[in-house]
């Protein structure tokens, strides 16, 4: 079968984010995939049981989300609030979601302290971005499953037409 793809909402263009705003991706690989039934679609952070808008929030330190995931980091709200446990929830639930539908690829907005995979914010809210994965990123990596950022999916496009994985 077909392997299918966890997809970020906001990327579909659900207007999902902190903000309000969605950041759609408008991409012929996107439409067949969705014309073939091979898109899963998430957002952590709704999943989690956050609202729009909510407080922006980045994962603090200069950590990463393997960190968050490993109990050494926190991921806080702007506003000061300690949201590290519905992050980890928001990570789970997406977890869930691409095993339950034999994801085995992911595609997903760079720079979200959940969705982030190659960039993610250092907690200043001071827009310093480092190299790092978001919450959800780092746990889907942690369970096989390929995760590529919205800028890589011409890599996420050639991965899928190339040889069949095993897993
Ligand atoms: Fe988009 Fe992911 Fe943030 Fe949800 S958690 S708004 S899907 S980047």
């Amino acid at each position: 079968e077909p392997a299918k793809v966890l997809v970020s909402a906001c990327l579909m263009g659900r207007p999902v984010r902190y903000n309000g705003s969605a950041k759609a991706l408008s991409h012929p690989l996107l439409e067949r995939l969705a014309a073939e039934g091979r898109l899963v679609v998430v957002c952590p952070e709704l999943s989690a049981g956050f609202s729009v808008p909510r407080p922006a929030a980045e994962i603090a330190d200069g950590c990463d989300g393997d960190a968050v995931l490993t109990g050494t980091a926190k991921v806080i709200e702007a506003t000061g609030g300690d949201v590290t446990g519905l992050y980890i929830a928001g990570a789970h639930a997406a977890l869930k979601l691409a095993v339950e539908n034999g994801c085995r690829f992911a595609l997903l907005i760079d720079g979200s302290p959940s969705c982030g995979s190659g960039f993610i914010y250092d907690g200043s809210f001071g827009a310093t971005k480092h190299a790092g994965s978001g919450v959800t990123a780092a746990l889907l990596r942690q369970h096989g499953i390929e995760v590529f950022a919205d800028c890589q999916i011409e890599a996420l496009e050639h991965r899928l037409t190339s040889a069949p994985t095993p897993r």
